[in-house]
């Protein structure tokens, strides 16, 4: 059974910040495996046509394979392309090929072209396992870092957004900006988005600079900043190369540990969803 706790519907998430490297793609894919091994279902949609994630979570995904610009563009049903992750029981995984690359041209002249990601989740949401379950507790969609339109299709399909913050100088740069865009999303396309979640990444605790960015961060983000903070680690960037989540690779790693603790947290918050973070930030 669940060590976590089990969320009464499907929570879904997408993790969003406009900076390239700032640790979307490792926070992604190490929440959900975090999350699968405390015994939840969690499927990790890879939106990025990069597809890092289907690396990390060693999905097959050379160009042909069913992957996420299918059911994005020809309405092929998500459950056609989901793959279980090997390492970790629970741990499903949407891959990105090559083909998404296009996805962001081919979208624009398309009927409803915001909501196609968000209709193949609602789709899939009808489906139930045996016994009546939801088939995934938590799904995660990992974004590329710019504010296209397959973005602005996470942006429409998710509840909550995850934002990984890296401490250093220039971390609280462009979040303004990013906060800005997610209430235009709210505005227009999806009212029940907000940034429920925030996560220091790479945090070097020993650095006066990673101390400021983080008690700043959580100044301004009382109630989303997460306690635990993700320390940088070379064992956490190791393990995408071993088509592996840092979980399986050195589960006994600073690293593991720490992405065990932050989806901890977002499971227990489960209960008592945190509300926005934009009118927080407004007000200061
Ligand atoms: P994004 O998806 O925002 O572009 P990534 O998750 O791909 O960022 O991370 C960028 C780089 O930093 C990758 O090489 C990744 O392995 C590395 N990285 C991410 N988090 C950590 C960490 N906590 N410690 C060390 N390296 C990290
Ligand atoms: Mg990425």
């Amino acid at each position: 059974g669940a060590t976590f706790e089990k969320p009464s519907e499907t929570r879904i998430f997408t993790i969003a910040n406009q900076k390239g490297g700032v640790g979307k793609t490792t926070t992604a894919v190490n929440i959900a495996a975090a999350l699968a091994t405390g015994g939840l279902n969690v499927l990790v949609i890879d939106n990025d046509p990069q597809g890092n994630a289907s690396t990390a979570l060693g999905l097959e995904h050379h160009a042909g394979t069913p992957s996420i610009y299918d059911v994005v563009i020809d309405d092929v049903p998500l459950s056609d392309v989901i793959q279980p992750c090997e390492e970790i029981p629970g741990l499903y995984g949407a891959p990105a090929t090559i083909d998404l690359s296009g996805a962001e041209i081919e979208l624009v002249s398309m009927v409803a072209r915001e909501n196609r990601l968000r209709n193949a989740l609602r789709d899939h949401m009808d489906w139930r396992d045996e016994n009546d379950e939801p088939r995934f507790d938590y799904i995660i969609v990992d974004c590329p870092p710019s504010l296209g339109l397959l973005t602005i299709n996470a942006f429409v399909a998710a509840r909550e957004v995850i934002i990984p913050i890296q401490c250093e100088y220039y971390a609280l740069e462009g979040l303004s900006q990013l906060l800005k865009n997610i209430e235009l999303i709210r505005g227009h396309l999806n009212p029940e988005l907000h940034v429920s979640t925030i996560l220091l990444t790479m945090f070097d605790k020993r650095t006066n600079l990673a101390r400021e960015v983080a008690a700043e961060v959580r100044q301004h983000f009382p109630a989303q900043t997460l306690d635990a903070t993700i320390p940088r680690s070379v064992r956490i960037s190791e393990a995408p190369s071993y088509g592996q989540t840092v979980l399986t690779y050195d589960a006994g790693s600073t690293g593991a540990l720490a992405y065990l603790e932050a989806a901890k947290e977002i499971a227990a918050r489960a209960a008592t969803p945190v509300e926005s973070a934009t009118a927080e930030k407004e007000n200061s």
